[in-house]
């Protein structure tokens, strides 16, 4: 049988491990916590997965919350007028399926636990280079599913699918309670505030049961680019609520009554999108990376959780389907093949979203009298490809 090794117990790491031990391989996970470390953790993103991704999940057993979380089932798009606080062009549409936003403290730790009861191979240890080399050396397989922690850094960038060399937002996260229930939503609304950022506010399930989870996307150097001195949790959602009444006082009134769910609700700080190359060689072995170690999107088009379900679920069968070594021509074409299928079209939708171009604008203002174009808008976050093939949108 063989021996495989992950490095990073997240999306991609846990699932696909999780996978593979079902499969029959003795696997072995590294973690920089346990589950009760994860759980009594900051939060760590606010991850809406559309249908095609919870579907793997679902595949594994692994989709324990689907009567507790909410099941969202509407996108709704406004966009400021660029000179007043007024909306100037509003949509909302059904998405084909639902989706769900759990609390990655919630869903990673209770996977942990799962991946050790299915008899796997649980470290907790904050892996480096010189172990990693060491690790892969006895394996038959090494995957690096660290999400953009330093040891991904290891991985080369590639310069011909890099476009950013900063990053695009400045953002923070908040978990909320109280928010009043808007008529016609079940599900995200999404605004965007011309020159200032994006607002995301998406239903979900965290430690303490359903909440709303708060994403503010903003352009550097922007009015939205003020967290980084505010520490005190309490004293970011007064930031929160103070530039919801400036700048989107229609989402401001919703939240009169709104407390955070927990000490740990909140987050902030950025990153620059990247795309690295999948494959490092250490002492003559190579080591494959997945999820947003390899590639590493804003979360402004709600990817990275997605594709790092994605990833895991076609590297498992790959791996599954596999005969004989791992070689570094196996993980090219394999990466190739994953690229093309699904990770170029998350890459693309939310480079889209970060700088949306001519045609993209039409789109979203036409979206606003044409349902079926809301609808397809709608259902691009669960797989962008359709949308931007269909409409030849250049990215
Ligand atoms: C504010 C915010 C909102 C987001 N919203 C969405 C959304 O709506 N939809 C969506 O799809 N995505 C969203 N994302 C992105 C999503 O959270 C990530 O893309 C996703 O979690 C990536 O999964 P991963 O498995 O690659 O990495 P991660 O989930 O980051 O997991 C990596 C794991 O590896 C561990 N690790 C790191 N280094 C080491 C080491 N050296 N040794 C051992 N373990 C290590 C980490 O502790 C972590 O547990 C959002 C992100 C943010 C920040």
């Amino acid at each position: 049988m063989k021996n495989i090794s992950i490095i990073g117990a997240g999306q991609a790491g846990l699932q696909l491990s999780i996978g593979l031990l079902k499969a029959g391989f003795n696997v072995s996970l590294y973690g920089r916590q346990n589950a009760k470390e994860v759980v009594n953790g900051n939060i760590l993103s606010s991850p809406s997965l559309f249908h095609s991704s919870l579907e793997h999940e679902r595949d594994l057993g692994l989709n324990y919350w689907e009567t507790e979380c909410p099941q969202n089932k509407t996108v709704s798009f406004t966009l400021s007028h660029p000179k007043k606080t007024k909306i100037a062009l509003h949509w909302g549409s059904q998405t084909s399926y639902p989706y769900q936003a759990i609390d990655q403290r919630l869903k990673y730790s209770r996977w942990i636990e799962k991946f050790i009861q299915l008899g796997g191979h649980f470290i907790t240890q904050d892996i480096k280079i010189k172990d990693l080399n060491h690790i892969s050396l006895k394996e038959n397989l090494t995957i690096v599913a660290s999400g953009k922690s330093e040891i991904s850094q290891l991985f080369p960038k590639n310069i011909n699918l890099s476009i950013f060399d900063r990053p695009q937002r400045i953002l923070c996260c908040l978990y909320v309670k109280g928010v009043c229930t808007v008529a016609g939503s079940q599900g995200v609304r999404v605004n965007v505030i011309p020159e200032v950022g994006e607002y995301f506010i998406t239903p979900g399930l965290t430690l303490t049961g359903p909440c709303e989870m708060m994403l503010f996307e903003g352009f550097p150097g922007g009015p939205f680019d003020c967290w980084q001195h505010i520490l005190e949790p309490a004293h970011r959602l007064e930031k929160a609520l103070e530039l919801l009444k400036k700048f989107i006082p229609w989402e401001a009134e919703h939240c009169l009554n709104i407390n955070l769910t927990d000490n740990r609700a909140t987050l902030q700080g950025c990153y620059t999108p990247i795309i690295r190359k999948p494959i490092i060689t250490l002492s003559n072995k190579p080591i494959l990376g997945i999820g947003d170690t390899v590639i590493l999107n804003d979360p402004i088009g709600g990817q990275g959780a997605n594709s790092a379900a994605k990833a895991a679920a076609f590297y498992l069968k790959k791996i599954k389907a596999h005969r004989g070594a791992f070689t570094k021509k196996w993980m090219t074409m394999s990466f190739e093949t994953y690229w093309k299928q699904s990770a170029q079209w998350a890459t693309r939708w939310t480079n889209l979203l970060l700088k949306p171009s001519q045609a993209f604008t039409n789109l979203l203002q036409t979206a606003s009298h044409q349902a079926e174009i809301a609808h397809q808008l709608a259902d691009a976050f669960d797989d962008p490809s359709t949308l931007i093939d269909n409409y030849k949108i250049k990215v």
